[in-house]
């Protein structure tokens, strides 16, 4: 059996990988083992020096590896540059703090000492997306190999090569041989890995689907796991809010990665008094978009990175305008050559309950815009969802932006006047459907690790 990567530019093969038997899964698995067992002991100097070593790697080969990304998935190279250096930063970020979030934190009771100690699991299956091939598989890694961990990762069928770079990154850097390996997998396989003796937790970023396959397999192993799922992010858009301001960035929220991250904004809750301005402004920068080459300096806006995913995506618009969205701008497949998988930037106006869109997550450059009578109806809708990953809400009232996002918005994420985004200091993770667990910060790299109590009397 062979996995394939397909370029979303042209529907063509752009290279064939054999899929690795059960024999070599368990022979990797059984190496990373034994290079687990002397890299839990190694220091943290070490381990920050390796990850140091990584970053710079990183970004002397941040050219090729966007170009990589750009063909496999169809990602604007200077974007592809951006999330690059992001995984650089990550590094640095765990390299210089790392020891100090996994310090030993002394507690004073009758004994002599007490104290918590953090230590290693073993080894981590990451199972990860093809959407920010790297940022998602570097902001695990970095934390985990901090912490002591090793990892192996089954990545998306269609990003191989970026896989197989990832491999090679952390081998040139120096890292001691085995302590990260890449499984050319089918996801029929999964079960089987996560079932591995040596196997001692399990991390996905990926629908919520997959994420709930992938629970019910670990807990039946007993096996800790961390997933961070899919989201229908709301934006809410207050009565006083700045509407430029607000379009510009919700505009940038909905079109980051062509609609296909799991914190793009994907609902517009609009009060009603400002719906029609923002709706027109909002549009504009939704159209101003230049869609082209990934390869092309100007173009902000790909393909999307399957030609599945687009006609799926364009089914629903299509089940949503039946179902009486009224579509503004967009809609279409546009008219490049070849088998490519483009899509217009679109909108949909007049959402409502019961319209499937109102539901779903919609993965792709498609913004919902759904009309709100006042600041309390559009925290209801907002929370009408069964998803929690991030949320934001635009006013110019700073106190009134602070208590919705603290109080009364339900996510792992709520921002004021700003865009959501991931950053290494923060953690980062949803709730409900989005997933459970936290990535980056401290409360990232303390998800994988024995917190172990230590008793001397
Ligand atoms: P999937 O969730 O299917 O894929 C994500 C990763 O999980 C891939 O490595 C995939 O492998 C693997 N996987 C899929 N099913 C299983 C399973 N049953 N057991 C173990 N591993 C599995 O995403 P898709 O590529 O199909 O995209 C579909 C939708 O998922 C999107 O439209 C979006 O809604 C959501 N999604 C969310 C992401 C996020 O960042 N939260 C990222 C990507 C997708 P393989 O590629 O071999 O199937």
């Amino acid at each position: 059996m062979t996995i394939q990567s397909v370029n979303p530019v042209t529907g063509k093969v752009i290279k064939s990988y054999k899929e690795h038997s059960w024999e070599q899964i368990d022979k990797k698995i059984a190496t990373t083992q034994t290079a687990w067992l002397k890299w839990q002991n190694s220091s943290f100097a070490e381990r920050a020096s390796l990850l140091k070593k990584t970053s710079a790697l990183l970004i002397q080969r941040k050219e090729k590896l966007a170009a990589l990304m750009a063909i496999e998935m169809g990602k604007p190279i200077k974007d592809g540059i951006a999330e690059i250096e992001k995984c650089a930063s990550v590094c640095d970020y765990y390299a210089d703090n790392g020891e100090t979030f996994l310090k030993d934190e002394l507690i004073k009771t009758e004994a002599v000492k007490s104290y918590v100690s953090f230590r290693p699991l073993g080894i981590v299956l990451a199972i990860m997306p093809w959407n920010f091939p790297y940022w998602q598989l570097f902001r695990f890694l970095a934390p985990a190999l901090m912490a002591g961990n090793c990892g192996v990762l089954k990545h998306a069928s269609n990003v191989s090569g970026c896989a197989l770079s990832i491999e090679q990154i952390i081998k040139d850097a120096g890292f001691p041989a085995n302590v990260f390996q890449v499984l050319l997998i089918n996801s029929r396989v999964v079960k089987q890995v996560i079932a591995h003796r040596h196997i001692k937790a399990v991390t996905l970023t990926g629908s919520t689907e997959a994420g709930m396959q992938v629970a019910q397999q670990a807990a039946q192993q007993l096996k800790k796991s961390v997933l961070e799922l899919g989201g229908s992010d709301p934006y809410l858009i207050l009565a006083d809010a700045d509407l430029e301001l607000a379009a510009d960035v919700c505009a940038q929220s909905r079109l980051i990665n062509n609609g296909q991250s799991c914190i793009a904004a994907k609902r517009f809750i609009v009060v009603k008094k400002v719906e029609k301005e923002f709706v027109r402004l909002f549009k504009n920068k939704m159209a101003a978009r230049i869609t082209g080459d990934p390869f092309d300096a100007d173009t902000n806006l790909g393909p999307m990175s399957r030609l599945d995913l687009r006609d799926d995506l364009h089914e629903r618009v299509k089940e949503n305008i039946k179902a009486g969205a009224k579509c503004i701008l967009g809609g279409q497949i546009p008219d490049f050559k070849g088998r490519h998988a483009y899509y217009t930037p679109t909108i949909l106006t007049g959402i409502k309950k019961g319209m499937p869109a109102y539901e779903e997550e919609i993965f792709g450059p498609v913004a919902l815009v759904i009309s709100a009578k006042d600041t309390d109806d559009a925290v209801k809708i907002a929370n009408d969802t069964p998803f929690g990953l991030g949320a934001a809400v635009f006013t110019k009232d700073g106190s009134l932006g602070e208590q919705v996002a603290k109080t009364h918005l339900n996510a792992g994420s709520c921002f004021v006047n700003s865009l959501v985004k991931s950053d290494p200091r923060l953690p980062f993770g949803g709730i409900n459907q989005s997933g459970y667990g936290r990535e980056l910060g401290l409360f990232g790299i303390r998800e994988f690790v024995n917190i172990k109590t230590v008793y001397i009397k």
